[in-house]
């Protein structure tokens, strides 16, 4: 089984100044210096992802958006486009974040288009996924989390396979800025329906290649016990991600 390089990714929200963010990258850039078994991401507020991408200078930080918009342009008011990300200098852009299915009522559908759309333009897409805590009581867990698979991956579906630079998420949304985390055991049983549904759905070389990462309330102390697990391959961090010390303590784990 090929191994899969580990990633680390902060998703910064809307939190940080132009000052605090140039800060941070320092920190964490010269934090991770040495450190070339992990990759390294952030993910700013639109508006600071240029002066963020300058921060990061020669640092081995990759530089994503947090959302996009499906089109390539036109009359869609405070939104943004692949190509727009690109052009600031991402690599990578996070959709599906369970905030933005929940605070801005985003479909399986409509992230399904946005990953067409940032494939199309070049980016990577991290795509989220991950129940509530009724669905994970009501023991729907697994039906969810392979509806929203099959709902927001749609576009690589009948096509052979999926790129397989495309990077997963589970995080379970109970556990996101909660405090909550998932078990290892927990994660780990989700993880492996994941990983079985990209066999299924694609292949075995998607299911052995593609990272699938956890996210909710990871910590510098709960980080390794997570990423210890056969199919966890790094995380997605909210809060820790904002402090040098907190995230270079994930990266580190
Ligand atoms: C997230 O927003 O993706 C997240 C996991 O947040 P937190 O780490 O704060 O739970």
């Amino acid at each position: 089984m090929p191994k899969r390089t580990p990633m680390i990714a902060g998703n910064w929200k809307m939190n940080l100044g132009i000052t605090e963010s140039c800060d941070l990258i320092n920190a964490i850039g010269e934090g991770i210096k040495g450190i070339d078994n992990v990759d390294v991401l952030v993910a700013p507020p639109f508006i600071n992802i240029p002066i963020v991408g300058k921060a990061i200078g020669d640092y081995n930080i990759m530089l994503s958006g947090q959302n996009m918009h499906y089109e390539k342009s036109g009359a869609f008011t405070g939104e943004v486009s692949g190509d727009m990300l690109v052009e600031s200098g991402c690599t990578h852009v996070i959709l599906g974040h369970s905030e933005r299915r929940s605070l801005f009522f985003e479909t399986n559908e409509m992230v399904n288009k946005k990953v067409e759309a940032a494939s199309d333009a070049g980016l990577i897409p991290i795509v989220c996924i991950g129940e509530t805590i009724e669905e994970r009581e009501a023991g729907k867990t697994f039906d969810i989390v392979r509806e929203q698979l099959e709902g927001s991956l749609k576009v690589f579906s009948g096509k052979g396979d999926i790129p397989f630079s495309t990077i997963l998420a589970y995080e379970p949304v109970w556990a996101i800025g909660t405090g909550l985390t998932a078990t290892p055991e927990q994660a780990q049983e989700v993880h492996q329906v994941i990983r079985h549904w990209l066999k299924d759905e694609f292949s075995q070389e998607s299911a052995d290649k593609i990272r699938v990462l956890y996210g909710g309330s990871v910590k510098p102390d709960n980080a390794s016990d997570l990423m210890s697990m056969p199919d966890i391959d790094g995380a997605l961090v909210g809060g820790a991600s904002l402090k040098a010390g907190s995230f270079l303590g994930i990266i580190k784990y």
